[in-house]
This record gives structure tokens, sequence and C-alpha cells, in this order.
């Protein structure tokens, strides 16, 4: 593995230390062969001093011209994740998925698909609460019940990687982060993907920012309806535009809190009654018996995507007659 050192300030470099390599050969691995997005390299990230990525936090950028970091937040879903994993694994590429500790409680076993196929598991607090409208002590308990109920219900540990909700970061916060040894991710390109159910209009948000920026991490959302249906396609126009996909792992893991890690555990063993152990024994993920397809949601979680996420109607419908119109031009229609 080649060592690189990133172009970066002195101070930057003392807290960063990135190991950089090859990704997998795509070509000779992916059945999608030269066509798949693949991985190009691996960055793996040392958290220590609480690093922060991201446009939110200038100076701290590692990518080259032309890469994309792909990370989607607020799942797992039932209804949703899986379209997602199967739009990755068409392209034989990985992301990094900043899950929601009381998505994780409902759907423990789609977490472990999740971290089973290669991505990167990093956390988005226990219950999505924006952490700037919050008491110090809540945001604390936001982030440690979170990190405890996430790697309580995938059984491994996770990335010290985490991505606040709404990208309201509390000054507090950010320093308590930094003394935890956890990362701090922003974004630099927006899908929007939570604004409209159609995947053209999230593929462009994606791809006018992308030309804009050249580079840049890419927030997708793992319940919304339009990443589920377009990722596929936007991962093959990436391709296409000659984007590289780098994908980000930790060098270390961070050691939850022992009380947190009793309040998840007594969570979890709530849950597993109520249900019967249900998780024990989950439908697959794909495949002819996977509900993926389905907009099966538990139903404790409903409110909290709605409250969370609320949709937003796309364009307007054309005027009358406008069907009837010349031809489209031949261009792809997300392309501007
Ligand atoms: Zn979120």
């Amino acid at each position: 593995m080649v060592v690189a050192r990133l172009a970066a300030p002195i101070a930057l470099a003392a807290v960063l230390s990135i190991l950089a390599g090859p990704g997998p050969a795509v070509a000779d691995a992916c059945p999608a062969g030269e066509a798949a997005l693949g991985v190009s390299r691996t960055v793996e990230i040392d958290t220590t001093g609480g690093p922060q990525f991201g446009a939110q936090y200038p100076g701290h950028d590692f990518l080259q011209p032309g890469e994309v970091v792909l990370t989607f937040d607020d799942g797992p879903s039932r209804a949703k994740t899986p379209a997602i994993l199967q739009a990755l694994a068409d392209h034989c590429t990985k992301g990094t998925f900043f899950i929601v500790g009381r998505m994780a409680l409902v759907e423990p076993q789609l977490l472990r698909e999740v971290a089973h196929a290669g991505h990167t598991i990093g956390l988005h607090t226990w219950s999505h609460k924006k952490l700037t409208a919050t008491s110090a002590a809540k945001a604390k308990e936001e982030i440690e019940l979170g990190h405890s109920m996430v790697e309580k219900s995938l059984g491994a540990p996770v990335a010290p990687f985490f991505r606040f909700p709404y990208l309201a970061a509390p000054n507090s916060m950010l320093a308590y982060l930094k003394e935890r040894n956890v990362a701090t991710w922003g974004i630099d390109v927006d899908s929007k993907d939570f604004t409209t159910r159609k995947p053209e209009v999230m593929m462009k948000n994606v791809l006018t920012q992308l030309k804009a920026r050249g580079k840049g991490i890419i927030l997708f959302h793992d319940i919304q309806a339009s990443t589920a249906a377009g990722l596929k396609t936007l991962l093959d126009e990436l391709k296409v535009r000659g984007y590289k996909v780098v994908h980000v792992t930790p060098k270390q893991h961070v050691p939850t809190i022992a009380s947190y890690d009793k309040r998840a555990e007594q969570m979890i063993a709530k849950r597993q009654v109520a249900s019967g152990h249900k998780d024990v024994h989950p439908p697959p993920v794909f495949g002819p018996d996977s509900p993926a397809g389905s907009e099966a949601i538990e139903p404790e979680v409903l409110p909290w995507l709605r409250e969370q996420q609320p949709e937003v109607a796309g364009p307007p419908a054309p005027p009358p007659g406008t069907t009837s119109a010349p031809p489209q031009p031949k261009k792809p229609w997300w392309e501007f």
C-alpha cells in the first residue's frame, strides 16, 4: 500500500494520516466490467483529534479533481436501502452510510447487510435531533446513544465518522467530537433528494454541483425515493463523465461509553421480545423473496420520517397541450 501525505497544512497533517491505495481491479472482479465505477482508491482516515471534512470545514479537502465520496444519511430503511445497495453493487463501488440509531434499532439485519457489502458505517445521532436546538447534555446523549445503538445493532465496531443532522453543528459538540477522536463529515454536493420524488431532479442537482466543483463529498439519503430510483442511472452517468469514487474507511475505532451501551442493549432486548425475535431469521434483502420493493416501514418510524424529511412536490406538470410538442432532444433528460 502506498503512503500518501496530503497536500495540506502542516497542522492538518499532524491530525490526519491518510493511507491511499488502489481499489480492487474492477474490470476483473465486477460483472459490469469496464462500465463499472468501482473504487479508484481507498482512503484510510486517522480520526485522532477529530478531523473535519466537507465544504463547511475548508482546508481539510483530501479529494483530487474528479473524485467523489458517496454518502447516505438517515437509514437504514427497508423500503429504500436495498435498492441503493443494489445500485452500488451493480457498479462494484462503495459508500459511507451515516446511520440513525432509531433506524438501526428497527432494522438491525439490514444494517448488517450494508456493512457486509463492504460499505463504511458511520453515525448520524440517536434520533436525528437538530443539535443546535438542544442542550449540550442532550446533544451528547444523541451522539453517544446513537454510537452505542449502531454498534450494538451491528454487532461490530463502527467508523468514528459523524455527520450532524441538518449539518447543524454547535461549537460545543464540534469540540466534543474532537475530544472523542471522532471525525466530522460535512458535504460538498447536496443531492437534495428529500425535496423531490423525481430521480431526474436529484440527478440534475448532483451533476450540476459536481460540474461546478469538479469533485466532492456527495450527500444522499437512503430513505428517499428519488435516490432509490435514480442512483443506478446517476452512477452510470458519473462513470461516463469520468468521475472516480473514493471509499473512506477508519484507521481505528473509538470505544463507546458503557452507560450508553447498557441503554442500547436494554432497548434492543425489549424490541426483540416485542417482535418475537423476528430479526433472528430476517427475510433476505435481495432475491425474489425480498421485500425491497415494498413501501412498508415500521409504523413507529413513520412519524419521525414525516417530521424530518417532508416531501416537497416536484415541478408543476406542463400545461395542457404540451405533450404534443416536438420530439425531445436526443440528449438524456438530465443533461444541461
Ligand atoms: Zn439526516
